[in-house]
């Protein structure tokens, strides 16, 4: 199968001469257009995840995390589909706020927030501050005018068995307080002594790419257990429980998802024993998902620049991007789905590796994957799932521009960010 359906944009296309079209616009206009690199958006597919979550979720808050993917246009698509915000950096709020985002839908996250992050963060009216650590309560508190609600992350204890770089859930990682030890009862102490913070509940999120929805239903029990020793030790009943992101997605043919059916019945499970259980009344849930809106939203389009053939070795087609547009390879072993996009695939095909332009030899784009024997310089390749943690993750290694962000919606094209030249990055060398 060319376009296996779980793992490309729901618009995606092969038309009469074999291109690839996405939003209703061949890759390869786009390509001539915008130059490659460059990251493809589909519009429809980022909107149809936000309406099948929401279908699916109906009693659930959900707030898309920024970190995967945003832009000021991203950040309307997410608001107009009625979901909050999760940000984590003063220039991911800036991007939020100046979408136009209602403040008030915004989460802000961070292990190491800084004085003036908190300040900026509060005056700009932000609807929750996720408190991660005992400096963060004073510092806060320091900084406010009025009242700020905010919630407590926990590590609930949870191992995902995910890449240590993307496991969160843990008691042994830098997010949030500790059960253990009395840790996260005591911030909540220490919370609620300070009159102008509202406590409004706790957040733990356990990792990334999580495809078994059991455990959110541990760490609903964790957390309900947890909610009811504060109300018992503190006589404080909190309302809100926000189980974090990290629902996976497939990136090859064969991966799992995360099941939102399976997930709904896993939480509503999970709050009916745990609320039994502790006789607690049923908070309100709050999930953040990033990846799995944006992640399948996304194609990158490359123009091949070589074919190498090792003696009896591996055969290495080198395109014009690679760990600058996408570091996900290098950093966790990443898996990608490639296809030509500019013509029919036709002919026998052979076993290769996408490698990138940058200088270093882990600089791949995607390993043993499967191209046309003819396959030549300035073909067109596009590689699938490429919407979550690539525009967000790029770098410019190298002095490389990073890729620019085009969006496709019904047969109409346009640039959300553009491609950054080599000019822009000499204007910030001061010689
Ligand atoms: C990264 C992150 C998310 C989103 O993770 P995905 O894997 O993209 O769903 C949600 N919440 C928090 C606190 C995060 O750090």
């Amino acid at each position: 199968m060319r376009v296996d359906p779980d793992l490309w944009p729901l618009t995606t296309r092969v038309d009469v001469e074999g291109r690839l079209c996405v939003g209703g616009v061949a890759l390869n206009e786009i390509a001539d257009q915008y130059g490659t690199p460059a990251y493809i958006l589909d519009e429809a597919d980022f909107r149809y995840r936000i309406r099948r979550y929401r279908a699916a979720l109906p009693g659930v808050r959900i707030t898309y995390a920024g970190k995967a993917l945003l832009t000021k246009r991203v950040a309307r698509w997410v608001a107009d589909e009625g979901l909050g915000l999760d940000v984590c950096s003063p220039g991911e709020l800036a991007t939020g706020l100046a979408a136009g985002v209602d403040p008030r839908s915004i989460v802000v996250h961070g292990n190491a927030k800084t004085t003036g992050e908190l300040r900026a963060a509060a005056d700009a009216g932000v609807g929750r501050i996720v408190i991660d650590c005992g400096t963060e309560i004073a510092l806060l508190a320091s900084q406010l005018r009025s009242p700020q609600e905010v919630l407590i992350r926990v590590a609930p204890g949870i191992d995902i068995h995910g890449h240590a770089a993307v496991t969160t859930g843990i008691v042994d990682q830098k997010f949030g307080f500790a059960v253990a030890e009395g840790q996260a009862a005591l911030a909540v102490r220490r919370v609620l002594d300070q009159p102008l913070l509202r406590l409004a509940g706790l957040h733990c999120h356990l990792g990334s790419q999580v495809t078994d929805p059991a455990p959110y239903g541990e760490a609903i029990r964790r957390m309900v257990s947890l909610m009811a020793d504060v109300r018992n030790h503190y006589g404080v009943v909190l309302t809100e429980l926000n189980i974090g992101g990290g629902h996976g997605v497939p990136y090859v043919t064969g991966d799992a998802e995360l099941d939102l059916e399976k997930l709904a019945r896993v939480i509503d499970d999970a709050l009916d024993q745990a609320c039994a259980t502790e006789r607690f009344p049923r908070p309100k849930v709050a999930v953040e998902p990033g990846r799995a809106i944006a992640a399948r939203a996304g194609v990158t389009c490359y123009r091949v620049v070589s074919v190498k053939h090792r003696p009896g070795g591996r055969t290495f087609v080198a395109v014009d991007g690679g760990m600058g547009d996408n570091p996900r390879v290098a950093l966790y072993g990443a898996r990608y789905t490639v296809t030509v996009a500019n013509r029919h695939p036709l002919g026998p095909t052979q076993t290769v590796t996408v490698v990138g332009r940058n200088c270093e030899a882990g600089d791949v784009v995607a390993n043993d994957v499967q191209l046309p024997a003819d396959l030549h310089p300035g073909d067109l390749l596009a590689v699938a799932c490429t919407g979550a943690y690539h525009h967000s993750m790029a770098s410019t290694f190298n002095m490389v521009g990073r890729p620019p962000v085009v969006a496709v919606h019904d047969g109409r094209v346009r640039e959300l960010v553009r491609r950054e030249t080599t000019a822009d990055l000499l204007l910030r060398d001061l010689g």
